[in-house]
């Protein structure tokens, strides 16, 4: 459809976070290839696919043949239902709320079950409302996060009438360090998975496992078992940090610039006056702050992208705009610059989320609301 080229031109005022759909795509076919069917990767577009937009992005992976979607809440399952239709998986990660379980049922939703008491609670509604659902069972096997404990799980596994009640037919776990392959956790979650999905398949044996996010996959396929559950991976983030980046990259943002000038004397730049431009500095800056995402904490340290360099941030970040030091941009490549890149293809989420101290989820998702949005998608 429309080439960056063009869309770079309609450039006017805000920023332009340039989103490619085509290789969200791309990404899910090689997280499908590595775990060997597409059937067995599930998309995970919570927070609205990772602050991307999932009105654009579930589509294309629908297209691709996804039928599992993993969400954080009801309401975001309420909408991702409306757009793809009554035949998506709809999986909501943070539970259901006590009263809201005939609203999961009526969204058709399969809510993620932490508690024999949320249990009961989804058990009753079936019940009642005389309608056949599913829910997915979530277990803690080392993250301490949510999930069920071994002692509540083993006093569960007593209940069979309950479990089959309930609709359970997802058995899921977390790992906390699958970003670090050598971490011994993963191998104990592993373990810990294993044997208590054992247990439950020995009294209902047509349930599936998942235990594997974005890294989770590419530790080995001894973590992937039915469905796997990616999330980062898919939006361009390295699920093997240390290693080059496997998936494509998908987000570009650019900022026009808004002043350009030379300082003639030494300077202090920004708030807090926490740093020097020296005499002779020419000095960028570009609108997009704290307010859009540009993270507060990178300052002194972030850069940006112009003319194909790197060019560094200079003292802090406002709410609504961040200065650069340009001087080493040719005369006039200074003149002519009208826009600098925060994110492309080199400057990578993960790169700028080092700077910031963050991981590239944080960027992604903190990424701001007054920039135009644009979708790269080729028909076919
Ligand atoms: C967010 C989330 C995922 C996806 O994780 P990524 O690291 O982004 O791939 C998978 N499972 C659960 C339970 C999650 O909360």
């Amino acid at each position: 459809m429309s080439e960056p080229q063009e869309q770079r031109s309609s450039l006017c005022d805000e920023g332009v976070l340039l989103i490619d759909l085509d290789a969200i795509g791309r990404n899910y076919d090689i997280l499908c290839g590595k775990v060997g069917a597409v059937g067995r990767c599930a998309a995970v577009v919570k927070a609205d696919a990772y602050g991307l937009g999932v009105r654009r992005v579930a589509p294309v992976l629908w297209k691709r043949g996804c039928r599992h979607f993993f969400v954080a809440t009801l309401a975001e399952g309420v909408v991702l239902r409306q757009q793809l239709g009554p035949e998506a998986e709809i999986v909501v990660l943070t539970g259901v709320r006590p009263g809201t379980e005939q609203a999961c049922l009526d969204a058709g939703v399969v809510p993620t079950i932490f508690t024999t008491a949320q249990l009961r609670a989804w058990a009753d509604t079936l019940e009642k409302s005389g309608q056949q659902a599913h829910c997915a069972l979530k277990i803690d096997t080392g993250m301490t996060r949510l999930g069920m404990g071994a002692d509540e799980y083993d006093q569960l596994l007593t209940d069979r009438s309950l479990l089959e009640a309930a609709g359970v037919d997802l058995l899921m776990s977390h790992l906390a360090c699958a970003d670090e392959p050598a971490h011994p956790q993963n191998r104990l979650q592993l373990e810990a998975f294993r044997e208590a999905a054992g247990r439950l398949r020995s009294l209902l044996p047509s349930v599936r496992l998942s235990l594997a996010n974005s890294s989770g996959i590419f530790l080995d396929e001894t973590y992937h078992f039915d469905l796997a559950r990616p999330g980062s991976a898919l939006y361009g983030i390295n699920p093997v940090p240390g290693t080059p980046n496997p998936m494509a990259p998908v987000v570009t943002l650019e900022l026009p610039v808004i002043q350009v000038r030379q300082v003639l004397r030494d300077c202090h730049v920004g708030y807090g006056a926490t740093q020097t431009a020296a005499a002779g500095s020419w000095l960028a800056v570009a609108r997009g702050g704290y307010a859009d995402g540009v993270l507060r904490a990178q300052g002194g340290r972030g850069c940006a992208w112009a003319c194909g360099r790197r060019l560094p941030m200079i003292g802090r970040v406002s709410m609504d705009s961040a200065t650069y030091d340009i001087s080493r941009l040719a005369p006039g490549e200074r003149e002519a610059l009208d826009h600098i890149q925060l994110l492309n293809t080199e400057l990578t989420v993960d790169e700028v989320a080092e700077y910031a101290g963050t991981i590239g989820y944080e960027i992604l998702t903190s990424l701001g609301r007054r920039y135009q949005r644009q979708y790269l998608e080729t028909c076919d």
